[in-house]
């Protein structure tokens, strides 16, 4: 096989990624080396590029964490999987001993490792991974679909199916429907949310969500988006909001968006120190404020199964495709927002 492979590697904050040619990883007994296909690119790659909001553990750091492709080599301890099956990779490296890891909780393992962040990545033509992370990709699942299911997919799905603990018929508000949060309006539409309400500044953006299920839409650039989730609810608020922004206003108005007892997922990273409402209404409200962060492996598995058996469309959430070589001007035409990105994919081979 061959010896060195291309990789899109991060040295310096504010500089481009260079495509390097380094050595193929080699395999331990549990490990097995994929042959990348497709690899997402990701809010918070342009943290780490971008701004140095999300430090890499070490540089030169190959980023990268929602890949897909086929194995290519097997670790002699490895059962189960067999070369060039199809896979997708849940990016959190865990350690299923802690008591995160042992009720359940896999995505806050207190020795959490991402891979593209802390080690080596998926924007490479190889990664190693533990067969552990491995998920099966269906033959119906493109390779690039099955990529972003492991962040921009199941991040959501995590927020609002676990944290947020969503409800047959209750009524949700999403606000930011960029990469995560168009996938949080579909996710909360298969999940039974009887109205689901879309907040985002851009037109185009609102537009999407309605097409892919969104009830109602908000620009809070036009409307107050707490006082008109008030008002589509009866005067009530939602049972719900999720917000993928990270910005304090953002989710500050998503908090007060809710209903007496209702909750606030916020999943959106950002530098901002928030506010809580006062304990007078924090208490007599009976208000949840939950973070989120992630998944765990048996929601990637949920996600694929929802995507294969086409109760959940991703066609249209891969909005442009580059070749490696050109992984800068994806980054940079998400970080601009250039064509109005859901994700960005970089197509390895
Ligand atoms: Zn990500
Ligand atoms: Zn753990």
């Amino acid at each position: 096989m061959t010896e060195k492979m291309k990789a899109a590697r991060f040295y310096e904050v504010g500089k481009p990624l260079r495509i390097d040619k380094i050595p193929v990883p080699r395999l331990g007994p549990e490990d097995v080396l994929v042959e990348i296909k497709a690899c997402g690119i990701c809010g918070s790659d342009i943290h780490i590029v971008y701004e140095g909001v999300t430090p890499t553990a070490y540089t030169p750091m190959t980023l990268g964490h929602e890949p897909s492709g086929v194995i290519f080599g097997i670790g002699s301890e490895v059962k189960d999987w067999k070369i060039g099956d199809r896979v997708t990779i849940n990016p959190f490296l865990t350690c299923g001993q802690c008591i995160n890891c042992l009720s359940g909780n896999s995505q806050v393992c207190l020795s959490r490792r991402v891979i593209g962040i802390h080690i080596e990545g998926g924007l490479a033509e190889f990664l190693k991974v533990p067969a552990k992370n491995l998920v099966y990709l269906p033959e119906n699942i493109p390779f690039d679909q099955g990529g972003i299911i492991v962040d921009a997919v199941a991040t959501p799905f995590h927020a609002i199916t676990n944290r947020g603990a969503l409800k047959v018929g209750e009524k949700v508000a999403v606000f930011g429907c960029g990469g995560l949060g168009i996938h949080g309006v579909q996710i909360a539409k298969v999940c039974g949310a009887s109205l689901v309400i879309a907040v985002d500044a851009i037109d185009s953006a609102m537009e999407r969500a309605k097409k892919v299920g969104a009830d109602e839409v908000i620009n809070p650039r036009k409307e107050n988006p707490v006082e008109k989730i008030k008002e589509l609810t009866g005067g009530v608020g939602g049972d719900m909001a999720v917000e993928f922004v990270g910005l304090k206003e953002t989710i500050e108005q998503a908090a007060r968006s809710v209903r007496t007892g209702g909750r606030t997922v916020v999943v959106g990273l950002g530098p901002e120190t928030i506010s809580l409402p006062p304990p007078t209404t924090f208490v007599r409200n009976e208000l949840s404020f939950l973070g989120s962060y992630g998944s765990t492996i048996l929601e990637i598995r949920k996600v694929v199964d929802l995507v294969a058996s086409e109760k959940l469309d991703l066609s249209d959430s891969i909005t442009e495709r580059f070749p490696l070589e050109e992984v800068n001007k994806g980054l940079d035409h998400l970080h601009k927002k250039i064509g109005n990105p859901i994700r960005i994919v970089i197509e390895i081979k």
